[in-house]
């Protein structure tokens, strides 16, 4: 299957695979059909495409040469960490070089003192935390992939997690990048101080989605490890009043480490899956981890228990030690593959919503799913009111997968049309270029556009990707809602 919604005309040039065999070792240019099939796809697997050629450099001297070749014959390039996102930001290009970062995989410097770590972008998430343990430290950000995914593609996709409802996001944890831009160019951006002035090109990068520039080295900042961590467990008979609760905490001023949500459906699949012992009669729970030091976080766990008790918890338990507190989060950070062994196909989608809107928006998404036939699965970071939705479907069945992508079109259109974003931490890719025309107007798309010819003129750098063109705007039809102004009848205005 190919699907790309992508406008370029395609323009292969099989000159530049006899070129990057000069520049690189033989098995570090794949280009028969078997060698490429790995490479088909991200995390987004509704989307396939087989690169023209894959590379794979190993230092940052070599990505300069293939970033000089690649604009010498105007031969398009996607960046690749490990392919574990969801929205087909590592989705190759027919006619395109796709570079991999996996051989970028080492720590280069720990520095205690400053509380920092110098890594290449191939790194995982999670090695970053295990290789700084020793010093009481780790690198807060989370996300539930972070066994396999690599720093690079977290701040390509400014990833979120767990721990960011507190910690913030990727965004709010590094310090400096190292770039390659698309004329081999080796440039830096942020600084090891706190602020560094001009232009916040580390912001601009962050997040990019692999079209300004390829990283190639990363600065993160490190936390000490926090005296103690405790989890509450909360079921609920309604996903209001799991929401509700969820608003009541926040306004009381506490900010959890973590604060996730899950419905029956995610409930069933995870328990099913890793027996975490979840209620799975309960049509929402609410796991809930409070961390700092001991005394705080004992005065803030009986704080949260009232509080979830008041808003109408049917029960309310807190982990007796770390192993039940690990168990809590098992079905978490399991639910994903939990809902995998439920459906042939799941579909994730990614939208951020203020979070007195929680309870409204997952009834409203309920009706759509109803409307649609398709199940939904909802499983999230409802702290930051950052919704996933899994939409399962089976491909084999004709229609189901534009079924799918339909129903994951109209949530995320919901949440723009009560006051949030089509994207809360898997960045747009291929999957939501529509629903940006939904978000932005040609004003600030235009602007979008500017900023990536200041730094890609040609267009070379994961074109066709996070930022759609105006005529695609047009041909979609015209549906902007700018910061909660409903503008179009199909949805209600909550
Ligand atoms: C089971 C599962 C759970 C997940 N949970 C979460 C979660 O909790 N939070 C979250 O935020 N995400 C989550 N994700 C999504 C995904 O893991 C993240 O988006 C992750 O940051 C992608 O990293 P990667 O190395 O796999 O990047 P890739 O998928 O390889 O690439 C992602 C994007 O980054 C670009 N890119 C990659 N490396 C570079 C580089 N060195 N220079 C420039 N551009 C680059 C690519 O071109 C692409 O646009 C989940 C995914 C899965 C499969």
């Amino acid at each position: 299957m190919s699907r790309i919604p992508d406008e370029r005309p395609l323009n292969p040039k099989p000159e530049v695979i006899t070129e990057l065999r000069r520049l690189l070792p033989a098995a570090s240019v794949l280009a028969t059909e078997a060698e490429l099939a790995p490479y088909e796809c991200d995390g987004l697997s509704a989307f396939q495409q087989r690169p023209l050629v894959v590379a794979l450099p190993e230092t940052v001297e070599q990505v300069q040469q293939i970033m000089r070749l690649c604009h010498r014959l105007e031969v398009p390039v996607v960046a690749r960490g490990a392919g574990t996102g969801l929205s087909g930001g590592a989705l190759p290009l027919a006619d395109g070089v796709l570079l991999s970062l996996a051989k970028f995989n080492r720590i280069i410097d720990i520095d205690p003192a400053n509380r920092s770590a110098k890594v290449q972008p191939g790194v995982r998430n999670l090695a970053i935390s295990e290789a700084v343990a020793s010093h009481g430290l780790y690198y807060a950000p989370d996300p539930s992939s972070q066994i396999a995914c690599s720093i690079g593609g977290n701040v390509a996709e400014n990833s979120g997690g767990v721990h960011c409802l507190k910690y913030g996001l990727t965004v709010h944890n590094i310090l400096k990048l190292k770039l390659v831009s698309v004329e081999g160019e080796l440039f830096e951006v942020g600084s090891e101080a706190l602020d560094s002035p001009g232009l916040d090109l580390l912001a601009l990068m962050t997040g990019s989605e692999g079209m300004l520039g390829i990283i190639v080295e990363v600065t993160v900042k490190l936390l000490p490890k926090p005296e103690r961590a405790q989890a509450l467990l909360a079921s609920f008979d309604s996903v209001e009043r799991a929401g509700a609760a969820v608003a009541e905490i926040i306004g009381a001023g506490i900010i959890p480490a973590g604060l996730e949500m899950m419905d029956n459906p995610a409930i069933r699949a995870a328990e099913a899956f890793v027996h975490a012992d979840y209620p799975v009669d309960a049509a929402a729970i609410l796991i809930c981890e409070l961390d700092g030091f001991n005394a705080e976080v004992s005065v803030d766990v009986m704080r949260v228990r009232k509080l979830l008790l008041d808003a109408g918890a049917t029960d309310v338990r807190t982990a007796a030690d770390d192993a039940e507190r690990l168990r809590f989060w098992k079905g978490r950070k399991a639910a994903f593959p939990a809902v995998g062994r439920i459906s042939p196909d799941y579909y994730c989608m990614d939208g951020t919503i203020p979070r007195r809107q929680l309870g409204p928006v997952l009834n409203r998404i309920a009706e759509l799913s109803a409307e649609s036939g398709l199940a939904v699965a909802n499983v999230f970071h409802a702290g930051d009111g950052n919704l996933h939705p899994l939409i399962l479907y089976d491909a084999n069945n004709p229609g189901e997968l534009e079924k799918a992508e339909e129903l994951g079109g109209a949530i995320l259109e919901l949440c723009v049309a009560v006051g949030g974003t089509v994207t809360g931490e898997h960045g747009v890719g291929v999957e939501k270029l529509n629903q940006m025309c939904v978000q932005f107007n040609s004003a600030e798309l235009t602007q979008m556009h500017a900023v990536k010819a200041a730094f890609d003129p040609k267009g070379l750098l994961n074109p066709g990707k996070a930022v759609p063109t105006l005529h695609r705007c047009a041909e979609f039809g015209a549906m902007h809602v700018h910061h909660g102004e409903l503008k179009f009848p199909e949805l209600p205005r909550f």
